[in-house]
């Protein structure tokens, strides 16, 4: 059981209720308020619906085509017809600033319904949507692991937003713990040794960013049982990419209902942008409460709320994006004669130089994958990091299969990395 947990929430949310400061929040304004329609949608529509505007993976640059492999929005759903009408109608109905935050009258029926659609895809309780996905992770880490009563996990290569949560939690006396990146026995290790009157957090990336491998999520929900942590997990790059309803990598392992916090940010496969936290009603009503960066910050506007919602929709009504994404991913793996476990496959090249040499040599033949380089990775392992969309084509993989060849950028089939050779 999760006692440590249940007591610390009841009581916290006690002492709330007690000095008559507990806040639920429920939706003040129907919408936005009414704001004279300037344009009619209708004048819109045609362009949108031919496809105004640039493809989601290609830019001009200098009157020459670039293909863009270095993109978050996984299933191309940025410049998908349903969203740009979503964002629009509610630009021209509504307007575009929120004009406070959600705690003041920022939060509408369209962000209520978005919860519930989030909610509902993850199969939680509640949700709670956020300005960012940066500010979801800092507002769960440092609102649940402080005090001197709680012990967070966090694995060595979680996202930034996730280490500034838990230096926050960790100045207000939460103890931190960094366990070697997958390394179960070494997160068995650090939680053996702590004290079992701590409140035991456990925070790991779904998918990792800049590896695109995904967390030891049978180690994880093995020890949660064990331990009995709370077990956060950021889906940030797999929420629309894993999973058979695109639930994330949780769904994908068959182990949802063991992830006690959910993650997300609406800015990466969702096209739109902005965070969110799927989670129980009691967690939830803590973030509202004690959420600094939720409290603190103007609510996600309507135009990427009724945007995500859109997408959500095609979520549904189009799965063959993901399947094509899946298709283009084993592709990708397959000509470079390694395992590609996700959208995001990195290319190891070592210094800082070569990174930079290969991006531009990529550049000059019509491919954008960029150099990702320390502080963001390890010194040594700076790279080429390339991220695969649904709206690419199985022949610009190809395309750009060819162009690795050409700058002698090659795998290491015994590393299960690739490295770059020749020139
Ligand atoms: N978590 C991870 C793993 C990320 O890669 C990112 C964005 N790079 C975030 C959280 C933050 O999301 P957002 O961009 O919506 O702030």
């Amino acid at each position: 059981s999760n006692d440590l947990w249940e007591a610390w929430l009841a009581s916290s949310l006690g002492h709330l209720r007690d000095a008559g400061l507990l806040r639920t929040l429920k939706p003040v304004l129907p919408t936005l308020s009414a704001v004279q329609v300037l344009v009619p949608g209708d004048v819109l529509a045609p362009w949108i619906e031919e496809g105004g505007g640039h493809p989601s993976q290609e830019v001009t640059q200098h009157g020459a085509a670039v293909k863009l492999f270095s993109t978050n929005d996984y299933l191309g759903l940025s410049t998908h017809a349903a969203l740009r009408r979503a964002a629009a109608d509610a630009a021209l109905l509504y307007g575009v600033g929120p004009r406070s935050s959600a705690v003041v009258g920022g939060y509408t029926l369209l962000h209520q319904d978005l919860e519930r659609r989030l909610a509902a895809l993850k199969g939680t309780e509640e949700c709670l949507l956020f300005s960012t996905g940066f500010a979801a992770n800092l507002a769960v880490v440092s609102a649940l692991g402080n005090g001197e009563d709680a012990a967070i996990f966090s694995d060595e290569l979680n996202h930034a937003s996730i280490v500034d949560g838990s230096r926050l939690a960790s100045r207000s006396k939460g103890r931190l713990h960094i366990y070697r990146h997958n390394d179960m026995e070494h997160l068995e290790q650090l939680l053996r040794d702590c004290p079992s009157h701590q409140r035991k957090l456990v925070v790991a990336d779904s998918l990792f960013s800049m590896d695109g491998d995904f967390a030891d999520f049978e180690g994880l929900v093995r020890l949660r049982r064990k331990y009995a942590f709370l077990l956060v997990v950021d889906e940030a790059h797999a929420t629309l990419v894993c999973g058979s309803r695109g639930a994330g990598a949780a769904e994908a392992f068959g182990v949802a209902d063991e992830v006690d916090v959910h993650i997300g940010t609406l800015s990466k496969a969702l096209g739109a942008h902005g965070g969110f936290v799927a989670c129980r009603a009691d967690v939830k009503t803590l973030l509202l409460n004690k959420g600094r960066p939720y409290v603190f910050s103007t609510a996600p506007p309507a135009p990427v709320v009724a945007a995500a919602i859109a997408a959500l929709q095609v979520n549904e009504e189009e799965p063959e994006r993901r399947e094509h994404l899946w298709r283009l991913v084993r592709h990708l793996g397959e000509g470079l004669g390694v395992k590609a476990c996700s959208p995001i496959v990195p290319l190891i090249v070592g210094s800082e130089a070569a990174a930079v040499s290969a991006s531009a040599a990529l550049l000059e033949r019509g491919f954008y994958v960029p150099a990702i380089r320390p502080p963001t990775v390890a010194p040594g392992t700076s790279r080429l990091r390339i991220s695969l969309s649904a709206a690419h084509a199985m022949e610009d993989v190809d395309a750009l299969l060819a162009a690795l060849t050409e700058c002698g950028i090659h795998a290491s089939a015994d590393s299960g990395l690739v490295i770059r050779g020749g020139s």
